[in-house]
């Protein structure tokens, strides 16, 4: 890659997680060391990361069981979040490079004045050397307007930031015809 380009990475929640829903630290790591190659071979990368809500699940055991899907998600990604951008921090952090989180939600790349804000946002952090990891603000993204994965915001990111490459790394073999865990479902 003898040409300096700026990448767009997506990492997925099964590929940061254990089965047991907890942060996998060490492939955590192991992208964190890419990445930072990547960097340090002057490329820029923009990272879009999930995770929040699985490692905010494996961090509250104890939670009410009562509680509806919305409200397990907002709990969830509101403390899973905060453990995911903490680790990042402090895995790139050692190789002497700073991150910021970017948290966005549909309706942004929608209007154009959020659309401009958030897109000046991470050119000034790139230009500062800052990398952006972004994720969707789980939060308060509990509508209909939600992504479903991040694959579709990963998209987004790369079209917005005009990413001449975007790399999505994930646990399935490919673009699949519909839900791969279906048995009719083509490659
Ligand atoms: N924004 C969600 C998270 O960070 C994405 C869930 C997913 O599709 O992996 O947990």
């Amino acid at each position: 890659m003898a040409k300096k380009m700026r990448l767009t990475i997506k990492i997925g929640s099964n590929v940061l997680t254990r089965k047991d829903g907890s942060l996998d630290v060490t492939r955590m790591s192991a992208l964190v060391d890419q990445s930072a190659w990547l960097r340090n071979e002057g490329h820029e990368v923009i990272l879009v990361s999930s995770g929040a809500v699985a490692s905010g699940r494996s961090e509250l055991k104890h939670i009410q069981h009562d509680l509806d899907s919305v409200d397990q998600r907002q709990l969830f990604s509101a403390v899973g979040q905060a453990k995911l951008i903490n680790r990042y921090f402090e895995l790139f952090r050692e190789y002497g490079i700073a991150v910021g989180q970017v948290l966005t939600m549909k309706e942004n790349f929608n209007r154009s004045d959020h659309f401009q804000t958030q897109q000046n946002c991470m050119m000034v952090m790139l230009e500062n050397n800052v990398i952006p990891i972004v994720n969707e603000n789980d939060t308060v993204s509990v509508t209909e307007l939600m992504f479903t994965d991040n694959d579709e915001l990963a998209g987004l990111v790369t079209e917005m930031m005009n990413s001449e490459m975007l790399i999505i790394l994930s646990n399935i073999d490919g673009i699949f015809s519909g839900d791969p865990s279906d048995g009719n479902a083509q490659l």
